[in-house]
């Protein structure tokens, strides 16, 4: 079998650790895409040779075609390079892009008929009606390698015949700031926000963690790749973060997945499905464990979660909206323009006054993306503390 690789998004916190995989695996790594960190591109691409590079910010690219001159490697640059990218006859492209910038290189895979390891959620918050069924008529296959996803997918592999399941099971750490009250969130800072119990990640992800704004766009992701509606899948705060995810089936029975918190987990097994690989990670000990709890969100507090239910059932592109609020927000907080509530509260505003399109296109889901961007930064600007 071929075996060959296409990272959209290799500098970042997945992307590096999909090259040390596809390196421990022997797998050709064909096309790197980035944004704008240059020096770890140069870096990627010294050390794996691939066909073509691409990095989004386009002096970025300028540079990096200087210091690759003589390589034999060419440098692309944009969004339609990061396109080009994904179009390259790689057997996987590991979609690891953060938000709404990766849709179009992943629906670009997906129209080749590509196996996409689909890291980046915010593809299937934001474009799961068009998505899925692009998958289908592409022939293409989505693996997940959002943890939670992983272990969803895994207890379904492990399943065997019969019908769907009955519910899922999707646990959460609760995030930096489980426990704490409206009162006390007023007044976290980003280096609290960036402080993740159990996992390192992008600051994206980390910082829709501590909302649970990232649980809710997880409930969508499930809700597209396993076909469930969402009152069928529960959200669980497990601090622990050992259990990833369970799956009930007809009968009662639960099954889960349990493992380390190492992303290379997923994301190896998106890379050698349906093979399992050996991977170096000390086996978990579960004599030293403590012990394992189980609670039940507190939406009052996290409205964020909520707020991705209520955009899912509304659909059309009111999910699409909420997610560009959401990046728009995000930013805002990590760069000390919005306070840590204001982040649900703009979103909730946006979501209110967002009048959505019904069964969208592709071009559609990206016009109301930049739409509700310029709208959101509006917002934001006039919100006074
Ligand atoms: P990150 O910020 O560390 O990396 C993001 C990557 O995207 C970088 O390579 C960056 O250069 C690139 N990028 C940023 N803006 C871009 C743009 N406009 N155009 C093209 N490329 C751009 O993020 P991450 O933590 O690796 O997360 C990536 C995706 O995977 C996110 O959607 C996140 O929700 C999802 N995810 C991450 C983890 C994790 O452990 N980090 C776990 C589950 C899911
Ligand atoms: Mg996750």
């Amino acid at each position: 079998m071929k075996r060959d690789l296409t990272i959209l998004g290799s500098t970042g916190s997945i992307g590096r650790q999909t090259v040390e995989v596809a390196l421990e695996q022997g797998i050709s790594v064909r096309a790197l895409t980035g944004g704008k960190n240059i020096d770890l591109m140069e870096q990627q691409v010294r050390l794996l040779r691939p066909s073509l590079v691409a990095m989004a910010d386009p002096e970025a690219a300028a540079e990096l075609a200087q210091r690759l001159f003589g390589s034999g490697v060419p440098v692309l640059s944009g969004e339609e390079g990061i396109c080009k990218a994904a179009e390259l006859d790689t057997e996987t492209v590991l979609s690891a892009i953060v938000g709404a910038a990766g849709i179009r290189p992943t629906v670009t895979a997906i129209a080749r008929g590509a196996r996409i390891g689909l890291a980046n959620k915010e593809v299937l918050v934001a474009a799961g009606s068009v998505v899925l069924p692009m998958v289908e008529q592409y022939g293409a296959e989505l693996l997940p390698v959002d943890s939670e996803h992983s272990a969803i997918f895994q207890c379904l592999m492990a399943k065997g015949g019969g019908g769907a399941p009955r519910r899922i099971l999707l646990t959460a750490s609760g995030g930096p700031f489980f426990g704490k009250t409206r009162e006390q969130l007023a007044a976290v800072t980003v280096e609290q926000a960036l402080k993740h119990p159990s996992w390192r990640m992008g600051a994206k992800i980390t910082v829709d963690s501590a909302t649970l704004m990232n649980k809710g766009y997880e409930v969508i992701e499930a809700a597209w790749l396993f076909g469930l509606p969402i009152d069928r899948i529960e959200v669980l705060i497990h601090r622990q973060s050992i259990v990833h995810s369970m799956v009930e089936f007809e009968d009662g029975s639960v099954m889960a997945q349990l493992g380390r918190t190492d992303m290379k987990i997923p994301i190896q097994l998106a890379l050698t499905y349906p093979q399992r690989a050996s991977l170096p990670l000390s086996p978990l000990d579960f004599t030293q464990q403590p012990p394992h709890t189980v609670a039940a969100p507190d939406r009052e507090t996290f409205g964020c979660l909520a707020l991705c239910e209520q955009a899912f059932a509304v659909g059309g592109t009111a999910p699409a909206a909420l997610n560009a609020a959401g990046e728009t927000a995000v930013y805002a907080f990590l760069s000390g323009r919005l306070p840590f509530l204001a982040i649900e509260q703009l979103c909730r505003e946006v979501l209110a006054a967002h009048a959505p399109i019904p069964s969208p296109s592709l071009e559609q889901i990206l016009a109301v993306d930049a739409a509700v961007r310029a709208e959101a930064e509006e917002r934001l600007s006039a919100f006074s503390f």
